[in-house]
């Protein structure tokens, strides 16, 4: 298997390679030169635990890795970081399957791949001989970062730089992350919303003296963000586990059709349910949910991408997002990997913030639906769900479950249906108490007790004290000042050792 930029460079890097450089030197992201199709039979995996999964699934992409690397990464990952043995259980209820991908440290679906992104990224430098100690930039709307901080914190020969949109994400997710331990982490808020925060370390990584000058100094960029393949990679595990979770309760036969409905921002977590289906899970429509910020669900509809528009902060902020960076990816894919249209696309939404995709592509989507939810909906089924089955989901997906209906409703398409739950609703609590219809904490930290007052269901680990715990990274910075703030870090820290 061997990976080539979305955008012409057509060197093929191993997957090694891909995963310790992030983006392609041509701005592109890294995609894979051919869709492996699963070996086996659905059947043949009941019952398997899900780091069995994630390696028979990892395993067709990262073929440069022995079986045994993988299965150290695999079994190192998914163990007891997480607070169910099932990883990722699917719970039934009456009208959808959710998918809860919020079991792991920091309370959302970003530890599936950040808990074995350090692996992955270690056994890649080793087997690329690597000797530059790496450095992983990311930009967060708020929950990649801390998943990102907690699987490289003291991880050793990295050194982790997050950026979050100071008014962007909520109180529990920036105190998750200033509280963050570890001596090679470093985290900052920048005066702007997310798109500034990637467009900030897009920036920084296609600077070519910036990254010269790293070299010097013995270090060497790479990305925590859902742009690394080796981000994307283990997403698609959770998918076949799901349907093999439905199997296996008796929900459905081996080869039945299901739905997959997303809570979308960036456009990772759905681009990995599309490349299961390309592996040959049997998706029928996959759901493509947005929040106020519809730009996705408007694309799907049309063809045309416009990112000119008014940003809106909404209960879901890690949707709150305008340039979705994998949907290039896709793109990619549904053209024929036509890398000279996609570059021409992405040159169009950096000059003018807009492009349209040929025919090609537009027909190729047809097995998304792009829908979009408003608070007031969102807010109304988790109150419906909670009233009427006892069953808590968070802001984001809420989302997913609503326009899911929406899209029942106006098909009466009735085939079984996966909502990925992408986070706790503890991580949201101050929202999700007044969706309850209870009344309003003091603040964010209050609400996570009020909440487990209010409906019995454990606190995660993570989340428990945090209001009391110390801040250890009180830096705001502007847009313009980000790579000089990675530059002195690094300096300092090369002097400190020196
Ligand atoms: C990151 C995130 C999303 C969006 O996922 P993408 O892969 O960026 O589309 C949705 N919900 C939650 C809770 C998230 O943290």
């Amino acid at each position: 298997m061997r990976y080539v930029s979305t955008r012409g460079d057509l060197e093929e890097k191993r997957s090694a390679q891909a995963i310790i450089k992030g983006l392609a030197p041509d701005k592109g992201l890294y995609v894979p030169t051919k869709m492996p199709k699963l070996q086996m039979e659905f059947e043949h995996m009941s019952g398997a635990a899900y780091n069995e999964i994630a390696f028979r699934i990892m395993r067709e992409f990262l073929s440069d890795f022995e079986e045994e690397e993988l299965r150290r990464c695999t079994d190192g990952a998914y163990d007891e970081k997480f607070d169910t043995p099932k990883i990722a259980p699917l719970v039934a209820t009456k009208n959808a399957f959710f998918l809860e991908l919020y079991h792991g440290r920091t309370a959302a679906f970003k530890d599936m791949a950040l808990s074995i992104l350090p692996y992955l990224l270690t056994y890649s430098v080793r087997k690329e001989k690597e000797d530059k100690k790496v450095v992983i930039l990311t930009a967060t709307s708020g929950d990649t970062g801390k998943a990102a901080l907690e699987g490289f914190s003291d991880v050793s020969g990295t050194e982790i730089f997050v950026f979050y949109p100071v008014d962007g994400v909520s109180e529990i997710q920036k105190r998750q992350m200033v509280t963050q331990r570890g001596a090679n982490t470093h985290v900052f808020a920048i005066k702007g919303n997310f798109d500034d925060a990637q467009a900030g370390v897009k920036a920084i990584f296609n600077d070519e003296a910036f990254a010269t000058r790293l070299a010097a100094e013995d270090y060497k960029l790479s990305s925590a963000n859902s742009i690394n393949i080796g981000r994307l990679i283990p997403q698609i595990a959770y998918y076949f586990y799901a349907y093999i979770q439905l199997i296996d309760s008796g929900k459905i036969v081996s080869g039945d059709e299901i739905n997959i409905s997303v809570p979308t921002g960036n456009f990772g977590n759905i681009l990995a349910a599309f490349y299961a289906k390309e592996m040959g899970l049997p998706v029928k429509t996959l759901i493509c949910a947005s929040n106020e910020n519809r730009v996705l669900a408007d694309f799907i509809n049309s063809g045309v991408y416009d990112a000119n528009r008014i940003f809106y902060l909404t209960s879901s902020p890690s949707m709150d997002i305008l340039v979705s960076g994998n949907l290039e990816r896709l793109l990619w894919h549904l053209s024929g990997e036509n890398s000279w249209e996609i570059a021409r696309c992405m040159t169009e939404l950096e000059t003018t913030g807009k492009y349209t995709v040929s025919d090609k592509i537009k027909d190729g989507m047809s097995c998304f639906y792009g829908g979009f939810a408003n608070m007031d909906k969102a807010h109304a089924a988790i109150r419906a769900l909670w009233e009427g089955e006892q069953y808590l989901i968070d802001t984001h997906t809420a989302v997913a479950y609503s326009v899911y209906s929406d899209y029942r409703e106006k098909t009466g398409d009735g085939t079984p249906t996966v909502v990925a739950s992408t986070a706790s609703a503890y991580k949201f609590a101050d929202r999700v108490i007044e969706c309850l219809g209870l009344p309003k904490p003091e603040n964010e930290f209050d609400a996570i007790d009020a909440l487990r007052e209010a409906t019995g269901i454990p606190t995660p680990a993570g989340l428990r004290g945090l209001g009391d715990k110390k801040i250890i990274h009180g830096d705001i910075v502007a847009k313009s000042e980000m790579a000089d703030i990675v530059e002195q870090r690094l300096s300092a820290l090369r002097a400190s050792v020196n």
